[in-house]
């Protein structure tokens, strides 16, 4: 018989490599993964281009436009990799810059902004099967997801890691300012009003400071099956 579908709902701190590991999962199970966070950084780079940012334009000016901002993913079988669509348009390296990274927890703190993507974000879950990667999947998205995973790591630890992650794409950018993008994330991701980052109810701690992706995974393979076969 068929294993039942669960869903899987990865939260945590930037770039503790929370979708690194849902990817990895999601392959593993055979799940869909959803990079929620890219959903976010698009309408970052939306804004940035329509100049919409708050403060260089009213705060109500984006969430009038978020109708006109379609989100698609679209896999692409050549990287095995789902890519992001800005209306029909591939914007995944474009998202990924420091520019959308230094605004987008601005705008990830927009009420509507948060409610037009989360009602897409559980319409992509509703039949089960998704490890979905984010800061409120657990606590606001999927508050019923079977399992719940909650990825942390020393700010030490994840400014290297954003940093060669940077310097890999070509990106000049210094130690210093990546250490403090991540920490102003940090801060605003877990005081905003609206679904601040925080470990759900059931959540798994996963502390991945001396793990290295191999280990990690295991870990959770072996939490989502306890899971599946419950
Ligand atoms: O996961 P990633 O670092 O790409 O997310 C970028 C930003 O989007 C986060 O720093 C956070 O401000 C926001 N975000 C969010 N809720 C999510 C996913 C991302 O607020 N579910």
């Amino acid at each position: 018989m068929a294993r039942p579908k669960i869903n899987i709902a990865v939260d945590g701190h930037s770039s503790t490599g929370k979708s690194t590991l849902a990817r990895q999962l999601a392959a593993k199970l055979s799940y869909t993964y959803i990079d929620t966070g890219a959903m976010y950084r698009a309408v970052t780079l939306y804004a940035l281009r329509e100049n919409l940012i708050p403060g260089s334009s009213p705060d109500e000016a984006l969430p009038k436009e978020l109708n006109n901002i379609q989100l698609r993913f679209e896999f692409n079988s050549e990287k095995q990799i789902s890519e992001l669509l800005l209306n029909g348009e591939n914007v995944e390296a474009e998202i990924r810059t420091q520019a959308v990274a230094e605004q987008v927890s601005t705008i990830a703190a927009i009420s509507a902004v948060r409610k037009h993507l989360v009602a897409q974000q559980q319409e992509m879950a509703k039949d089960g099967g998704v490890v979905m990667d984010g800061r409120d999947i657990g606590t606001v998205v999927l508050p019923q997801a079977e399992l719940k995973i909650f990825m942390t790591a020393s700010h030490e630890v994840r400014t290297k890691r954003r940093f060669n992650e940077l310097r890999e794409k070509g990106q000049e950018v210094s130690l210093e300012e990546v250490s403090k993008n991540l920490a102003h994330r940090d801060d605003l991701d877990s005081n905003r009003a609206d679904s601040p980052l925080r470990q759900a109810e059931g959540a798994y701690l996963l502390n991945n400071s001396n793990l290295d992706p191999e280990k990690q995974l295991e870990i959770a393979y072996h939490w989502a099956l306890e899971k599946i076969t419950a």
